[in-house]
């Protein structure tokens, strides 16, 4: 005997628990502090501009080497990070970096002006 005609139309569905994502790896935005998923956060690294500084750049497709600093694409966090100088400890660089390519990325990410 098979069941498979047998399913029961519920008419109400299972009430969904408010449940995150909870898959992947989860980092923590160097702006905030907060944890986050990683997919959800911008992988930022620094790469050398060839005059003995630093630029930071958003790591798009997630496969630049280096360490990464993880930030949420909102320019709070980003003003968080650069107050804290977090870049800096995260990324174990020295001086300051070059943070246009950033600033410029999540202000187009949040539409900020
Ligand atoms: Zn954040």
């Amino acid at each position: 005997m098979t069941v498979d005609c047998a399913v029961i139309q519920r008419e109400t569905p299972a009430p969904e628990r408010p449940h995150r994502r909870t898959e992947g790896p989860v980092r923590t935005c160097v702006g905030c502090r907060k944890r986050e998923l990683a997919v959800d956060l911008l992988r930022v690294v620094a790469v050398s501009n060839g005059n003995g500084h630093c630029a930071l750049t958003v790591d798009q497709a997630g496969n630049l080497p280096g360490r990464g600093a993880w930030l949420h694409p909102d320019d709070r966090c980003l003003q968080a990070a650069f107050r804290r100088r977090a870049f800096g400890r995260a990324l174990r660089i020295t001086g300051s970096p070059d943070t246009s390519a950033v600033v410029e990325y999540v202000r187009a990410q949040t539409g900020a002006d």
